[in-house]
């Protein structure tokens, strides 16, 4: 198991932070300093006195390289344990890196700098440490640990942190970076708290390029399973044991199951999303789907389409290549599937809606906080009387596309639809059973979640 690494300036919180934090954790704390002076038989400043810097900078990087082989411990390193490569390769090793990351106003303010030969110059030295290392600490670490609203904010964040290699030991998760605005906490625990099933559910973050940490930690946690999002829907691929078919075929997954150590990977967005157009009247076979964006929800609707035997799936992209590769790979996927990809502009936009019978955006335009709107709504007045258009965004709850299409008569669904499906979809995954998914999303629309 992974070691968890604490860098940054000296006074910044390292020591009383990772001994916190190894209690909460059940690990070993040590302290760097602490056991250099320790085999010494020296204080810190007694070193400095008698070897200098580079003695006691060699002493260090002894203990770095000794410590790359351990494991579960919080490590506390020394302010400079940054400065020589070897030493940040050797705790990397085995080690999750966080910089604990104090502003040197509040590190002068209550530090007592007798201990530390390196402050002693004052408040002037702290700044100058600062402008020399912060750059070292930002390069060395997987994550930042923001230290300034007090020690039980940073020893929660650290704790929140370390969640990744040391994951809970039952219940469900999500896991993504960034993670802070996801529903599927309040979703999944309302629909636990629904059917009396005890069990936490949390959000993880994973930072990228660190899922094989996460896999390896997470087999043998006790985590039942966990949903997984942005960035992680692909590059969890590698660590899976096995791979349901819908999933295999995307290319993607955002639900596992851990069972006996073994990882499972599905893929419920894509049933979650046929499921709230089903739960609409407006299933798949026979009709023909546009869809707006070549991305992962893109390509995840359009195989399912054409599995499912929709008359015609076309892709529509703001770069006319990513919608014709996707096309060509929905067309190799599934033989005799009738899909063509084109250009999202506005003659391709009437083209496509003037014969759609479902029509999805599965693009971010009219997104709150994303690129703004389509340039023109227009397209939509081609469209047949009947059609649904339905947007995967769900914040706002009535996009502009949603409002046009209301206006104009055609049916109208958004994106909270496929959101509870795949969730409830994933849930029966989690437990193990058949749910009343109809009798729970309809719980979700009278606790007035918003359903368009
Ligand atoms: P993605 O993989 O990043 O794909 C986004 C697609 O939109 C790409 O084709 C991208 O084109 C295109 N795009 C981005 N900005 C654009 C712009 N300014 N103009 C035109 N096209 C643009 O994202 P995703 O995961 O597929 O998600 C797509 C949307 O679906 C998002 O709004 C997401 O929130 C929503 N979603 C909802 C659910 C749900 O449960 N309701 C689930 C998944 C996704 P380029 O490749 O050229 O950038």
């Amino acid at each position: 198991m992974k070691n968890i690494v604490l860098i940054g300036l000296p006074g910044s919180g390292k020591t009383t932070l990772g001994r916190r934090a190894a209690l909460a954790l059940g690990l070993d704390f040590v302290d760097m300093d602490e056991v250099l002076a320790r085999r010494a038989g020296m204080t810190i400043p007694e070193i400095f006195a008698a070897e200098g810097e580079k003695g006691f900078r060699n002493r260090e990087s002894a203990l770095c390289a000794e410590w790359a082989g351990a494991a579960r411990r919080v490590i506390a390193t020394g302010g400079g344990a940054v400065l020589r490569a070897e030493n940040v390769a050797a705790l990397r090793r085995n080690g999750f890196v966080v910089f604990v990351d104090r502003p040197p106003t509040e590190i002068t303010g209550d530090v007592d700098t007798g201990g530390r030969p390196l402050l002693s110059g004052g408040a002037d030295r702290v700044y100058a440490l600062s402008a020399q290392r912060r750059s070292l600490y930002l390069a060395a670490a997987d994550a930042g640990l923001p230290n300034e609203a007090g020690p039980e904010e940073a020893l929660a964040g650290l704790l929140a942190l370390a969640r990744f290699v040391y994951p809970p030991s039952d219940g469900f998760a999500v896991i993504g970076d960034p993670i802070g605005h996801t529903l599927s906490p309040p979703l999944h625990r309302a629909v636990f708290a629904a059917l009396g099933v005890d069990a936490p559910y949390e959000a993880i973050r994973v930072p990228r390029g660190r899922m094989g940490d996460f896999a390896a930690a997470v087999r043998g946690s006790g985590l039942g399973g966990f949903n997984v999002t942005i960035p992680h829907k692909r590059d969890i691929l590698p660590f899976l044991d096995e791979v349901d078919g819908d999933a295999a075929l995307c290319g993607a997954v955002n639900t596992v199951t851990v069972r006996d150590g073994r990882l499972y990977g599905y893929n419920t967005d894509m049933g979650g999303l046929l499921q709230a157009l089903r739960s609409r009247g407006y299933g798949y076979r026979g009709r023909a789907v546009v869809l707006l964006g070549a991305g992962g929800a893109a390509a995840g609707a359009a195989l399912k389409a054409a599995l499912e035997g929709a008359a015609r799936v076309t892709v529509l992209a703001r770069r006319t290549a990513a919608a014709e590769t996707l096309a060509a790979q929905v067309r190799r996927a599934v033989p005799g599937a009738v899909c063509d990809g084109g250009a999202m502009d506005g003659a391709g936009l009437r083209r496509a809606a003037g014969d759609a019978e479902i029509l999805i955006n599965a693009t971010p335009l009219g997104m709150r906080g994303g690129p703004d709107g389509f340039p023109s709504l227009d397209f939509l007045r081609a469209a047949p009387p009947g059609a649904l258009v339905c947007d995967l965004i769900y914040n706002p709850p009535r996009t502009a596309l949603l409002a046009k299409a209301e206006g104009l008569g055609l049916a109208v669904m958004n994106g909270l639809d496929m959101l509870i499906h795949q969730a409830l979809l994933a849930d029966e995954l989690f437990l193990g059973r058949t749910l009343d998914r109809a009798g729970l999303f309809q719980m979700f629309s009278n606790k007035g979640v918003k359903l368009l």
